[in-house]
């Protein structure tokens, strides 16, 4: 075994594999962008060393620079992680070539998958199933257009380099073809520097079910059973769970197999993904093979009892296999939920800033049945803390939730509970979303494709749900306590109420909710009538509502509240800046925003015909110009952020009377990019 490895990644992913290091006795090196010198994982690992400035390519891309930093500090081997360098096969040469071990397959092996269409090739010649299409090298508009209406529509267009859904398109229509092609190979190229592409026959209510496999030097292979990963947004998994649901034994044995088959032919060693889209009648077809370690690895884990980092130690050290298929049990079931910050309503555009409160459910960081005997019912792998920041440099995954139960049912129950008490304050995250999705009957009774999110769109992205009288009652009782603690105990509303010498004092509080005005939606207000005299307080919370008695306390830990109201006890978390309150309550997560009536009224000045940029990035295209006449939806400008294209389209038709970028710029958040004249 080693006893020193570099650590090539940064977040959550960094931060496990130095869990198991830590557990092994194995000593870890972390390398860090100037973006991340306050990061976790830099700070959980034994040893850090900085690459570089804040842009992945300008660290985290870097393979000469951490190859450096690698024998510096004296590593053996190199753990590349996920995404970043996991499957550069000039990084593991060069790590080769400087004689560290690189913790995944064999340089010819990343070769051959990395490609999807050379992997398609070879596959297809060692027998695995694959869907019909075309992975040819001639690259041709025309000859693609041609094959695409061959194949017969709908097509997916994909980058042959690609992954993580990054260029993949829908195209429905041979007129849609050319347009669509287009944009597949500028996203390809500027995400995997590679504008390749493949085309497949766009399977209709497919699942997409995935083999674990793992292989030694040795030669021996075995699979870790499934996961299905089929609940995803634009092709990236949401919700991934081990094992597939519904799979006879003998279909998980026939997909094993294959999987095994698979990595056969390549040679592979360590840990590796088969990836299978599957039909309704049980057809699975070969997608791809992923040479690294996934990002919902963990669900293996949780089933298996196993640590997969520690395999990919053994393994790159020269170990055998450390159990054969037949000692291999999955038991229970797993779930996983990948936090991100991001807007689900807005097109899941990522959402940045500063975690300003992070409370995760009671969990084990990283745990396994096998080391420590009793299986954790829910983990939390995360490369953030309170106070961290989500930057627009890097991946805006917040945390990694798992959870395992006996059952599909019971792990399904402890998800729904655990992600009801996340709380996350600072940012706009999914976990509304992940919530609607995971107490949907459609996901419980295990209706399974990939087309899920879409056909459930109404019920997941569904208004936030209007705060109820428990809600405004602790965000009053959070405000009260607030005034109490600056100093105006004696009397609560000096600087607002509307005291009168002989009588109880009445106030209105006016609450605006944050999330429903985001949506579109009414936000409010919500008057709520707080009466307070020598003897007594009440509260009504609607306008027409009789007064209940009211009191208020503060919890044992930091943010609790409970409250009477009537006679119901009611308690809750509330976090609060500025007139911003934050209120968590049974599971549900409600922003307020208390109206300081003295204060003036918003100024929401008309923004109409002003297109902003819905977040910082880059300008990539611009489609029109001044002067242009535009339909309604017509795209006007695409902008890039985080490796992902956005299209600006046009929310009314008209006339564009300015356009204030051109390609390659730059833009910030809320900046005007065009006008559109409606008139
Ligand atoms: P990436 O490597 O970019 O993640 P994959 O090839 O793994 O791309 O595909 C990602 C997802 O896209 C799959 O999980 C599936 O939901 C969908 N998908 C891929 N190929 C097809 C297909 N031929 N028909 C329908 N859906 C597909």
């Amino acid at each position: 075994m080693f006893n020193k490895i570099l650590i090539a990644n940064r977040g959550e992913i960094a931060c496990r594999i130095a869990a198991t290091c830590k557990r092994l006795g194995v000593r870890s090196v972390a390398v860090y962008s100037a973006a991340d010198a306050q990061a976790r994982h830099v700070a959980v690992c034994d040893e850090a060393v900085q690459i570089g400035g804040a842009a992945a390519a300008d660290s985290y891309l870097r393979g000469a620079r951490i190859i450096e930093a690698a024998r510096v500090m004296g590593a053996q081997a190199v753990h590349p992680g996920y995404g970043f360098l996991s499957e550069n096969e000039d990084f593991a040469r060069a790590c080769a070539a400087a004689g560290l071990v690189f913790i995944g397959p064999p340089i010819a092996a990343i070769a051959a998958m990395g490609s999807k269409a050379a992997a398609k090739t070879l596959m297809g010649e060692a027998a695995v199933p694959l869907v019909p299409g075309y992975h040819g090298i001639d690259q041709d508009a025309q000859r693609l257009q041609r094959e695409a209406d061959a194949i017969g529509y709908p097509v997916l267009l994909k980058a042959s380099a690609g992954g993580g859904g990054k260029g993949m398109r829908v195209v429905e229509h041979s007129h849609a073809f050319a347009a669509a092609l287009a944009s597949c190979q500028r996203e390809a190229a500027s995400s995997f520097g590679d504008d390749r592409v493949l085309l497949e026959k766009y399977l209709t209510r497919p699942r997409h079910v995935e083999v674990q496999i793992f292989a030694d030097q040795q030669g021996g292979v075995v699979y870790l059973f499934d996961r299905d990963c089929s609940v995803q947004r634009r092709h990236q998994k949401v919700l991934e769970e081990a094992p597939a649901p519904g799979l006879s034994a003998e279909l998980r044995r026939t997909m094993g197999e294959a999987a095994v088959n698979a990595a056969q032919a390549v040679k592979y060693v360590g840990a590796g993904t088969v990836e299978f889209i599957m039909t309704a009648s049980g057809e699975f077809y070969f997608m791809e093979m992923n040479t690294r370690l996934q990002v919902e690895h963990p669900v293996t884990e949780m089933v298996t009892g196993l640590d997969l980092v520690e395999w990919q130690l053994r393994i790159a050290a020269g170990e055998p296999l450390p159990l054969t298929q037949a000692q291999l049990v999955c038991e229970g079931h797993a779930i996983e939920a990948r936090l991100y910050a991001e807007h689900p309503a807005r097109g899941f555009l990522p959402s940045t800033g500063t975690l300003r409160h992070l409370h995760w459910p009671a969990h084990v960081e990283f745990a396994l049945s096998a080391a420590d005997g009793a299986r954790a019912a829910v983990r939390i792998d995360s490369g953030v803390r309170q106070g961290d920041s989500i930057t627009p440099f890097y991946d805006p995954m917040i945390a990694k939730l798992i959870v395992h139960g006996a059952s599909r049912q019971q792990a399904l129950a402890r998800m729904a509970q655990a992600l009801g008490e996340c709380e996350v304050v600072g940012l706009h995250t999914n976990i509304a979303f992940l919530q609607r999705i995971v107490s949907h009957d459609a996901f419980a009774s295990g209706e399974l494709d990939t087309g899920l999110i879409e056909r459930h769109q109404a019920a997941f992205f569904a208004a936030e749900p209007v705060p109820p009288p428990a809600v405004l009652a602790l965000a009053c009782a959070a405000l009260l306590a607030r005034q109490q603690e600056a100093g105006e105990a004696a009397s609560p509303w000096t600087a607002l109420a509307h005291w009168r010498l002989n009588g109880p004092c009445i106030q209105t509080l006016c609450w605006y909710q944050r999330g429903r005005e985001a949506a579109g939606d009414e936000p409010g207000p919500y008057a709520v009538t707080f009466t307070s005299d020598h003897e007594a307080q009440t509260l009504a919370c609607a306008p027409c509502s009789e007064p209940e008695p009211f009191a208020w306390w503060r919890g044992d830990v930091p943010h609790a509240f409970g409250v009477m109201l009537g006679e119901r006890r009611i308690t809750g978390r509330v976090v609060t800046q500025d007139d911003v309150f934050d209120v968590f309550y049974q599971g549900q997560a409600y922003a307020l925003e208390w109206q300081n009536l003295l204060a003036h009224a918003a100024d929401e000045a008309g923004d109409e015909g002003r297109l902003t940029a819905p977040m910082p990035g880059k300008v990539i295209a611009v489609l029109v110009s001044p002067g242009e006449v535009v339909a309604k939806g017509a795209p006007l400008l695409v902008m890039e952020a985080m490796k992902m294209e956005h299209t600006i389209g046009a929310p009314t038709a008209g006339t564009v009377t300015e356009v204030h970028y051109a390609v390659g710029d730059q833009v910030s958040e809320g900046v005007q990019l065009l006008v559109l004249d409606a008139g």
